[in-house]
């Protein structure tokens, strides 16, 4: 199964995709698992997936 690591930069003025090379920090807590992506304008991303 292919997991979805695809999502949207945070940043107002920034419409990038952050996929698999923009991931910087992987973490699994009880919430789920959390995600971290540094896009190239500099934005971090965080992301939970349950
Ligand atoms: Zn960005």
């Amino acid at each position: 199964m292919l997991e979805d690591l695809r999502c949207a930069c945070e940043a107002r003025s920034c419409q990038r995709t952050l996929g698999e090379e923009e991931l910087m920090l992987r973490m699994t807590t009880d919430a789920g698992e959390r995600r971290a992506y540094e896009c190239a304008c500099g934005a971090v991303t965080v992301t939970v997936v349950q």
